[in-house]
Formats: C-alpha cells, structure tokens, sequence
C-alpha cells in the first residue's frame, strides 16, 4: 500500500480519503500467534492544518488465537485507530518520544508497518476465549468450559503460597 501525498501540492486540498486493506496472514510475537482470518480493513482521512499533516485512521481486523488459559482456539473483530502527524523523512531522525510521528518520503506514504504495530500494541496481554473462561484442570487437563472432572485440587491463595514459601525455608 502506498498513499500519495502529492495532492497535498494543490494549496487548495484540505484532506484525502483513504481506504483500503491490508494482506496479511498473520503475527507472530512473543510465543503468540495471531492469524487473520481476513484482510485488514482501514478507512481514514489525512487532514491539512495549519501547515501540518494530520492522519486518522481506523484499523478493522478479524482474528484467530488460542486462549491462554484453556487453549482453545477463539475468533474475535476488533478496531482500533491510528492518530499521528506526518512528516517528511528528515536527512538525519530525531527521536522525539512525546509525538507520534510517521514519516514519508517523496510524497509516497506507507503505513503497513504501523497498521500491524498498532495492531499488536492494541491485543489484549492475556488472549482468552472469554472473560469467563473457566480454563483446564491443572490435574487432569479437562477443559472446564465444556466439562467437569472429580479431581480435588488444592485452593491455595498466591499470597499464602508466598507465606509457605517464605516459612519452609526456615
Ligand atoms: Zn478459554
Ligand atoms: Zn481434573
């Protein structure tokens, strides 16, 4: 995907609709694996104020991940937006952590990148299949969401654990 900017030359352009969708199979990032069951969808507009090049997007997107705690697989949609300013690539970059920047070079603008970094920084920490998700019995491995088990497995709060911890090695 490229976006030209080079209508931005005509002073009398105030914004540029952009929309369009972004092929990717999937991410894969700290041990996790999202796989999009469609392509990325993104809609938005690239505002001129004040001199400044101003970009707002929205980012649609339906995946596939394994809960984390009963490890089957769910499906979710989700959105999410990009807001940031636009620059022209400068010879040297400096970094400045307070703004959101995106640069550009030659007129010819590239957001893949930030789509699926935007993407990964809005998933949840944990993926689950629901709030609810009763996940697997430590002992037996019953999915507890769809079954139950007769194991007896110890209730122990994770603080008083660090307490027996804590004691065990006097
Ligand atoms: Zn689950
Ligand atoms: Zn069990």
């Amino acid at each position: 995907m490229s976006i030209d900017l080079s209508q931005f030359r005509d002073e009398v352009v105030s914004s540029i609709l952009i929309r369009g969708q972004v092929e990717r199979e999937g991410i894969d990032f700290n041990g996790r694996r999202i796989k999009f069951l469609k392509p990325i969808g993104y809609e938005g507009e690239i505002y001129r104020v004040d001199g400044e090049k101003l970009l707002y997007l929205e980012i649609f997107y339906r995946y596939k991940e394994d809960c984390g705690r009963c490890l089957e697989p769910f499906i979710r949609d989700d959105s999410t937006t990009i807001t940031a300013k636009l620059s022209m690539k400068p010879e040297e970059l400096v970094e400045d952590e307070d703004e959101d920047i995106i640069y550009y070079t030659d007129d010819r603008l590239n957001l893949q990148d930030h789509i699926i970094d935007t993407i990964i920084l809005f998933l949840p920490m944990k993926p689950l299949c629901g709030d609810d998700c009763k996940g697997l019995c430590p002992k037996c491995g019953t999915n507890h969401n769809k079954e139950k088990c007769d194991c007896v497995v110890e209730d122990i709060d994770p603080r008083l654990e660090k307490l027996k911890e804590f004691f065990s090695d006097k």
